[in-house]
């Protein structure tokens, strides 16, 4: 019998709609990632406090890490500073990283928040983490990237 553990994963990708568009991404891994753990799923902007569906947005420079540092912001495409949303949202992921004792979570691709390989910087498609995935690998979670 596999013993299963519990990660935590991009509520999109389970096919909760909580994009930007009020849509999701179902993931056709979904399957293969329930046969090995316990899922609980998490959307970093919904956490943050922001509406869906919600104007799209990007970390203006660098990455996640920068955002966590005060080195860069989060803004949408029309021009709102959302830094402290995606701040929040980091943090109250890690509350269930704690309160789970999660080690592992598969989060969505090219996404400011949980982006792993790539995300956006003003519309170009660059490498770097999102701010929640940056949070992750901060407190030691491997972080997988998923692309739909
Ligand atoms: Fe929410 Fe992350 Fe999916 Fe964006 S990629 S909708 S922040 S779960």
């Amino acid at each position: 019998m596999t013993i299963k553990n519990t990660a935590l994963i991009s509520a999109c990708l389970m096919g909760f709609n909580c994009r930007y568009n009020n849509k999701n991404c179902l993931s056709t891994y979904i399957d293969i990632f329930l046969k090995k753990h316990y899922l609980i799923p998490v959307c970093p902007e919904q956490l943050g406090g922001l509406a869906t569906p919600r104007d799209k947005s990007e970390i203006i420079l660098g990455n996640g890490f920068d955002v966590i540092s005060g080195k860069s912001e989060v803004i949408t495409k029309k021009r709102i500073n959302v830094t402290e949303n995606f701040i929040r949202g980091g943090k109250e992921v890690l509350r269930f990283v704690k309160s789970y004792n999660i080690k592992i979570a598969y989060f969505k691709e090219k996404s400011p928040s949980c982006g792993v390989k790539r995300i956006y910087n003003n519309n170009i498609l660059v490498k770097g983490v999102g701010v929640t995935t940056a949070f992750l690998l901060q407190h030691g979670i491997e972080v997988f990237g998923v692309d739909v």
